[in-house]
Parts: structure tokens; sequence; C-alpha cells
């Protein structure tokens, strides 16, 4: 019987490539960058299966241009933003992500982050590149404690409690907004649930952990920066547009809150000569939280078990959609 298949739109760990391999008929896309949309839309003409990232733009047009005798679309990512899911649905395609494996490496990011902007990491490394460490100086580089501060949490999902329990064992206080969770879950972590003002009030660090969805677009906008201490540092491990950046830009310009670290931008990638970049209180990195070498491969695992389940007309081991 011929092999069903499918386009994998970039070289994924072999822990799930090679499952792929040993099953389907592949079409890889092995360079660096992401197949530009309308590359992606030829490419797709006919396949059974697809296994994307959230770099590609998953829309109506790319899956009727695929064809009816598309079977499934597997994510390798636990965000499924960049995916039209109420079109797949309507398709009858099941939708496939990598949620849980990929939760403790992002809390674990978080934290980085968290500590290298409370502490001034970064600055000072390049505090010693550019010859300004001369001696042990009592007022330099002076950063925020974390014992004893309130950490706001937005999102307290899978991602937001593995960052509440880290947040535990550094003696904080922990504030969360997240609608759907209810008091003793969220007392389970230490943690006290509050309304998003209060959140934004009464919060030392502020760390988002919702998906990006209408709703969470912009959440942190002017108004939300303003309701922050001018103290405040913001972490955004989730979604870039989820932060309104050009009001992030002016709040860390201002002085309106004192620090950003970012994992995510709006867009990605951000230029270099980004205005953000040039100042002196925030730390990007580029979208890294799932980056380690045990995480990665055990997404690309869960990634090839959803194509091929859907590709067999099984439920996905981890759907997204109900059908
Ligand atoms: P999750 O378990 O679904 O948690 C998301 C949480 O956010 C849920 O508790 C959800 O509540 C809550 N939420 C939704 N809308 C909200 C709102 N308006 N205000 C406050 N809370 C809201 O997802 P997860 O696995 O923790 O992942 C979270 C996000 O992190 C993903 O969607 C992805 O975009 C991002 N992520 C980034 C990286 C990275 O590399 N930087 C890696 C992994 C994930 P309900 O369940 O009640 O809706």
């Amino acid at each position: 019987m011929a092999k069903p298949k499918v386009f994998v739109s970039r070289i994924i760990p072999a822990a799930g490539l090679d499952q792929v391999k040993a099953h389907c008929d592949v079409d890889l896309w092995e360079e660096r960058l992401p197949p530009p949309y309308e590359v992606l839309t030829e490419r797709v003409k006919g396949v059974d299966g697809l296994l994307c990232l959230l770099t590609d733009r998953i829309d109506a047009a790319l899956m009727d241009a695929a064809g009816p005798q598309l079977k499934v679309i597997s994510q390798m990512a636990v965000g499924y933003d960049n995916i039209d899911i109420p079109a797949a649905t309507q398709r009858g395609i099941p939708v496939g992500n990598t949620p849980g494996v990929l939760t403790e490496a992002t809390a674990d990011l978080t934290f980085a982050l968290l500590l290298a902007a409370a502490r001034r990491i970064v600055e000072g490394v390049n505090y010693i590149k550019a010859g300004s460490w001369q001696t042990w100086e009592p007022e330099t580089l002076l950063g925020a404690d974390l014992t004893g501060a309130t950490l706001g949490i937005i999102g307290l999902g899978r991602i937001g409690s593995a960052v509440a329990r880290r947040a535990s064992g550094f003696d904080m206080r922990i504030i969360a907004h997240s609608p759907e969770t209810s008091a003793e879950e969220a007392a389970r972590l230490n943690v006290t649930l509050v309304d998003f003002d209060t959140l934004l009030a009464e919060s030392d660090f502020v760390s988002i952990h919702t998906p990006l969805t209408a709703e969470t677009r912009h959440l942190i906008n002017n108004d939300a920066l303003r309701k922050m201490k001018r103290t405040a540092i913001l972490v955004n491990t989730a979604r870039g547009p989820i932060v309104d950046q050009q009001a992030l830009y002016e709040a860390l310009k201002d002085g309106i809150i004192a620090y950003a670290a970012l994992d995510v931008t709006d867009p990605e990638p951000i230029a270099p000569d980004h205005p953000l970049l040039e100042l002196p209180n925030i730390i990007i990195v580029p979208h890294i939280g799932s980056a380690s070498i045990r995480t990665r491969n055990r997404m690309a695992e869960i990634a090839a078990a959803n194509l091929l389940a859907g590709l067999r007309g099984e439920p996905l081991p981890h759907q997204v959609n109900s059908l």
C-alpha cells in the first residue's frame, strides 16, 4: 500500500522525524527559514498530513489548497494561534499540539529571565566587556530581591502553575489572575487569585502565561502598564502580541515600569535595530522557552504521534479541536 504523503515544514529532531519517515512519503522543507506562505500553499497540495511549526500560517485558504484528502494538521508547539482552528474543524481536520512536555522547560526559562532581570545579569556581562569593572562597588548594579516580593501570574495553566511552584521555592508571595481557575486549585499552589487590576497594582514581577487569543491580544497595553508599580518587572514567555510593544517601549523609556524580559516579540523575529533593543532595561531572547534538548525531542515525538494517529483516522493523542 502506498504510504501517506506528508509535508513537514522544517527539520525537527530525529526522535520525531524518523517516525514520520518510517511511515510516510515525506516532503521535508530543509531550509533554515520557514517556507514562505505561497510556497507552503504549493507544497501542501495533495498531502494527507501536515506537520508544521508556529512560524507557519495555516489558514482556511491553505487547507483548501491542500485539498479534501488532508486528514491531519500536527503542530510542534503547544500554542496554536497561527492555525485557524474553526476552519480546520469545519473541514473535519483534527489539529494536534504538544502540551505538557514543554511546561517545565518554559517555566525554567521564565525564571531564568525573571532572575536575570531582577539581578541585572546581562548588564553585568556588558559592564565587564566594556571594561567598567574596576573594583567591588557598594552601589553598582543593584537589583531587586525575590524573597518576599510579589509575583503576579496572568494565566495559571500548566506553565503558570509550574512558575508558581518555582516561585514558592524563592519564598515569594504569589497572586494570579486566571478567571477559570478555582480558589482551591490556586491554594494548592500557594497562590491567591485576584482580579486583573489588583494583580497589576500589587505585583513586583508580572509574568504572562495565557494563550494568544482575541481577548488577550494587547492585554498589557498602555493602561495596564500604568497600573503597574514603577519598580515592576514584566516577563513574557507566552506570545509577543499579548503585550502592546510600542506601549512597552514608552513605559520602559519613561520609567513607568522598571524592566522587561521577553522570550517573545511582535513580530518575530524582532529587527536588530528595533528601538526596544537600545533600552538598557530590557532583555530579549529569541523564543527559546522550550529549547532544551529533551523537551524538543519530546515535542517532536508527540508531533509525530499526532500526525500518524490522524493519518490512521484515529483521535490524536493531543487534539486541540473536537470534531
Ligand atoms: P494552558 O495550560 O492552556 O494555560 C493557559 C492559561 O491561561 C489557562 O489557565 C487559561 O485559562 C488562562 N487564560 C486564558 N485566557 C486568559 C485571560 N484572558 N486572562 C487570564 N488567564 C487566561 O497553556 P500552557 O501550556 O500553560 O501555555 C500557555 C501559553 O504559553 C501557550 O498558549 C503558548 O502560547 C505559550 N508558550 C510559549 C512557549 C515559549 O517557547 N516561549 C512555550 C510553550 C508555551 P482557561 O484554561 O480557563 O482558558
